[in-house]
């Protein structure tokens, strides 16, 4: 893959783009979302590339759940552990996930509806 077809997301990962990170470890790496829907919105990804839930596979079970404890570290980290607070993983067009690079919104800080719109 060119770097002209990497998702924003390899971007940030590679130092290219800046981002306003929370946490990051050898597997895993969170920043403030650039369009913050809630007071607490921050997205968390894996270092290695899955393109999302649907292309994931079984040997990719580890990376999937080192995003979720890293969700949680966050939450944590921004004091809304004890409030509590929403983890989505928008998948494919009908999920409206627009970044091809899978990704964990960690939203919270404000009581949030539900259904989704
Ligand atoms: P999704 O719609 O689930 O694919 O979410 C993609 C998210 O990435 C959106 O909430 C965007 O606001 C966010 N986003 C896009 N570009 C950046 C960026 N450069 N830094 C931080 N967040 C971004």
């Amino acid at each position: 893959m060119s770097a002209s077809q990497q998702t924003i997301f390899e971007k940030i990962l590679a130092g290219e783009i800046p981002c306003k990170k929370v946490w990051e470890d050898e597997h895993t790496l969170a920043f403030h979302d650039i369009s913050p829907q809630a007071p607490v919105h921050v997205l968390v990804i894996p270092k290695t590339k899955i393109i999302n839930v649907s292309h994931a596979n079984e040997t990719q079970s580890e990376i999937l759940g080192r995003v979720l404890l890293t969700a949680k570290r966050v939450a944590e980290i921004l004091g809304i552990a004890t409030s509590g607070y929403r983890l989505v993983l928008n998948n494919g067009k009908d999920g409206g996930q627009t970044v091809d690079y899978l990704h964990c919104h960690v939203l919270g800080g404000r009581s949030l509806g539900w259904p989704p719109g």
